[in-house]
């Protein structure tokens, strides 16, 4: 029996892929090597991830779920002295204006069980150990738990296996980048000091001269709790992932005063291998979606919606390339440009991030931002890729700034040394809040 298409792995990215094609009539199988519910951590979705909901019938089942509303973000140094709240409602440039925040375990398997409703073959506990892809045709191999090996061919093939990367590591084309060779250490937690009211579900980044904390609450009670540093100072440091993320957090007012009440529940994670892309992004009758194409450092939790936007793009294509009965090459080849375009906006914002000229502008804009540059920079953040001239300018503009402000300051230089004050005294004093 051939495919239509046979899809590598039931992330976000591989079960939209799956529910596109499957709600288009295709013949799907999805290979996933676990068993859903599983952990996973990026649980702060973007606005724009709602656009696809929509189209994927899938709104209202997440609306049922129960997940935390989030309608917006905010950037706090360390020491508490500046804040920058960004509300997805106040930008003039955005469609979407809430998002949500997700237990991925819960999350991923609604998505991947409505794929399975809509008609895609899912089959969990297969493990495919190996590709191999022509101009006529996709021959898969995979085995399940107790071994058996079953080869499935089809006409296309989605590479949707995350950070396992299976074409791109069996071409060998990963490119780490060079300048973010980072380690996250995480956990989840009760007790972390959300705000009140609409700001609950905010994302919080706390940035520290080096690295950086992200807080986002789950439920009522639980919130995810992270940081991101340099891999260097993680093996310098010679602590257990434990010892280390607690000391980091009390060296911060801000996070003493989020965290004061927090008590984990579960062990503190690590993983390492951030920011990557494969150097090519298809191949014949292939397409490769979501952390398979490439891996940005999560601090604009821009993951998984770009794994829903390329899985989108890759199932219209096939589908269109079954239709007209042709491999689909012509398409394969811009759908490659588009995503590395859209990698390199966030790529480059991710960049700027952890240097100090573009976190000085990024905290501190002008109070009336006559060119709303603000406005872009939050499209943008909430998933906007599609935005066009009326963005890129704005876009271009800010960077241009950076660099002016690099040579010749035009804000105020940032502090991150803590002070001796008690950390609620800081937060509530110093925090000069800019809400857009
Ligand atoms: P995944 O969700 O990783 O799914 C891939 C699936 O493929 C897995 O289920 C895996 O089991 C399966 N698989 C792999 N190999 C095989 C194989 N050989 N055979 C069969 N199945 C296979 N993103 C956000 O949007 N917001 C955040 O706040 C955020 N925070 C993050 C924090 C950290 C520390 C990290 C590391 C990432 C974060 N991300 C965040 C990124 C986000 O988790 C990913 O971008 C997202 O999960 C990508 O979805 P995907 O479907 O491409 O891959």
């Amino acid at each position: 029996m051939k495919y239509d298409a046979i899809i590598i792995g039931g992330g976000p990215g591989g079960s939209t892929a799956a529910t596109y094609l499957a709600r288009a009539g295709r013949k799907v199988l999805l290979l996933e090597k676990e068993h859903f519910p599983r952990f996973h951590i990026g649980e702060s979705l973007l606005p724009y991830n709602n656009g696809i909901f929509e189209e994927l019938g899938v709104s209202d089942k997440l609306a049922s779920a129960g997940f935390h509303k989030k309608y917006g973000a905010q950037f706090h140094l360390s020491n508490s002295s500046k804040t920058l709240k960004l509300c997805f409602r106040k930008g003039k440039y955005t469609r979407h204006i809430m998002s949500l925040q997700v237990e991925r375990s819960k999350f991923d398997h609604l998505l991947l069980n409505h794929s399975r409703e809509s008609g895609a073959e899912v089959r969990e506990g297969w493990t495919v150990t190996k590709s191999t892809n022509d101009q006529q045709q996709i021959t898969v191999t995979a085995r399940d738990e107790s071994g058996k090996v079953e080869t499935f061919e089809a006409h296309f093939l989605i590479d949707a296996s995350g950070r396992g990367n299976f074409t791109g590591n069996q071409e060998n084309l990963r490119e780490i980048h060079p300048h973010l060779k980072k380690i996250s250490l995480f956990g989840h937690f009760e007790g972390v000091r959300f705000d009140e009211g609409e700001s609950r579900g905010d994302t919080c980044v706390i940035r520290f001269e080096n690295k950086w904390f992200w807080l986002i609450p789950l439920t009522e009670s639980k919130g995810s709790v992270g940081v991101v540093m340099e891999q260097e100072e993680f093996i310098k440091a010679r602590q257990t992932p434990t010892e280390l993320f607690e000391r980091i957090w009390k060296s911060s007012s801000h996070m003493r005063h989020r965290m004061e009440n927090a008590r984990p529940l579960m062990d503190i994670q690590a993983t390492g291998d951030f920011s990557y892309y494969n150097r090519k992004l298809i191949g014949p009758r292939l397409l490769r979606i979501g952390d398979a194409a490439g891996f940005l450092d999560p601090i604009f939790s821009t993951g998984v919606f770009l794994a829903m936007y390329s899985a989108r793009m890759a199932a219209l294509i096939v589908d269109k390339a079954l239709a007209t009965g042709n491999d689909g090459s012509k398409a394969l080849i811009k759908y490659e440009k588009k995503i590395f375009k859209a990698l390199n906006y966030y790529w480059e914002m991710v960049e700027g991030f952890y240097t100090r000229p573009f976190m000085e502008i990024f905290v501190q804009p002008q109070p009336r931002d006559r060119a709303r540059l603000v406005d872009a920079i939050v499209a943008l953040l909430a998933g906007e890729l599609e935005g066009g001239w009326k963005i890129e300018w704005r876009r271009w503009l800010f960077f241009i700034l950076v660099k002016i402000h690099a040579r010749r300051p035009i804000v105020p230089p940032l502090s991150f040394a803590d002070d001796a004050m008690p950390a609620e005294a800081v937060c509530a004093t110093n925090a000069r809040q800019i809400s857009l």
